[in-house]
C-alpha cells in the first residue's frame, strides 16, 4: 500500500509535495479549490508547469496522486439551484483534473434530502456522465468515495456505489475510494483483522477490488454504525490497529494509494507524520 496523506496546497499547488515529503507521504491528495467555497479561479499556467515540475522530481507516482473535490458539491441535489451550480463547479474539477495531469477526482456522491436513495443513485450517474462530456477530459477517472451516511448522503452502502456505476453510461471512467472511517460509521465492522477481512470480502462481492483506486485511511470517533463524519488518529477509537495492519498488509492492494485525512493533534505535532509512522511500523515483509 502506498501510505499518503490530504496535503494542503494553498498558495501554489506544487508545495504540497514539499510537505508531502516532510511527512514521509508515498501518495498525496489535494484541493485545487477552496474546498468550501463555490467560486474558483481558473489555474494559472505557473501554477499547473509548477506542479507538473514538482511532481516529475517527487517519488509519487502516476496513480499515485488525486484530487478531492469541494465539500459543496452535490451530484444528486433535489434542488435545482444547488444542482446547477454541482454541475457547473464538478465540470470545473474534471477539467482542473486533466490540466494537472492527475488521473484520480475523488468526490463524495451527494444527498438527497427527501427522494429516496436509489433515485439518488441515478441521478448521481446522470450528472457524472453529464460533466464528464461537458469538460471534454479524456484521462480523468471520477471516483465515488463511501460516505459515513450522514444526513441523508448515500455512498454509505457499498451496493450504493455499485449501483451508481451500473447507471452510468460510462462506467469505465467510474472507480471508488474507501473510507475506512466512513465504512466504520456506515456500519461495516473495523475491530478486527476478521472484520476488515470481511468488510473487503462484501466489498469484492458488491464491486470487486479491481474498482478500488484508493483508501483514505482515518480512524472513527463515533461507534459502528454512528453514521458520523468525524475522523480519528489511526489506532485510535473503534477502528483498531489490527483492522489497519491487516488492510496495509493486504497483497491485493499492495500497490493502492491510501491517504491520511486526520485531523491536527492536540500535541501538536504532525498528525499525517505521527500517523504515517504509526501505518509504516505494521508493514510486514511479504
Ligand atoms: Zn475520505
Ligand atoms: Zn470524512
Amino acid at each position: 500500500m502506498r501510505l499518503g496523506a490530504h496535503e494542503s496546497a494553498a498558495g501554489a499547488l506544487a508545495t504540497a509535495f514539499d510537505l508531502a515529503r516532510e511527512d514521509g507521504a508515498e501518495s498525496l491528495q489535494i484541493f485545487t479549490r477552496s474546498s468550501r467555497q463555490w467560486a474558483a479561479k481558473p489555474l494559472a499556467q505557473a501554477d499547473i508547469d509548477g506542479w507538473k515540475a514538482a511532481w516529475a522530481l517527487s517519488d509519487i507516482g502516476p496513480n499515485e496522486v488525486m484530487i478531492h473535490t469541494s465539500y459543496l458539491i452535490n451530484l444528486c441535489a433535489p434542488d435545482e439551484e444547488n444542482r446547477v451550480k454541482s454541475i457547473a463547479a464538478f465540470t470545473d474539477e474534471i477539467v482542473r483534473s486533466e490540466q494537472l495531469g492527475i488521473r484520480w477526482l475523488n468526490t463524495h456522491p451527494g444527498a438527497v434530502k427527501e427522494q429516496s436513495e436509489s433515485w439518488g443513485c441515478v441521478e448521481v450517474a446522470a450528472t457524472v456522465d453529464r460533466c464528464l462530456e461537458a469538460s471534454g477530459a479524456v484521462n480523468t477517472m471520477v471516483v465515488i468515495e463511501n460516505t459515513a451516511g450522514q444526513g441523508s448522503n448515500i455512498g454509505y452502502r457499498f451496493e450504493h456505489l455499485r449501483d451508481i456505476i451500473g447507471a452510468s453510461r460510462y462506467p469505465d471512467r467510474i472507480a471508488l475510494c474507501i473510507d475506512t472511517c466512513h465504512a466504520f460509521a456506515g456500519g461495516y465492522d473495523l475491530g478486527s483483522a476478521e472484520a476488515c477481512e470481511e468488510m473487503l470480502q462484501q466489498l469484492k462481492q458488491t464491486v470487486g477490488w479491481d474498482k478500488v483506486a484508493a483508501f483514505h485511511l482515518n480512524g472513527s470517533m463515533g461507534g459502528l454504525g454512528n453514521r458520523k463524519d468525524r475522523h480519528d488518529q489511526i489506532g485510535v477509537g473503534g477502528i483498531t490497529a489490527e483492522a489497519f495492519a491487516h488492510l496495509v498488509n493486504h497483497p491485493a492492494f499492495e500497490n493502492t494509494p491510501a491517504m491520511l485525512e486526520t485531523p491536527p493533534l492536540e500535541s501538536g505535532e504532525r498528525s499525517f507524520r505521527t500517523n504515517l509512522d504509526r501505518l509504516k511500523a505494521m508493514r510486514r515483509p511479504s
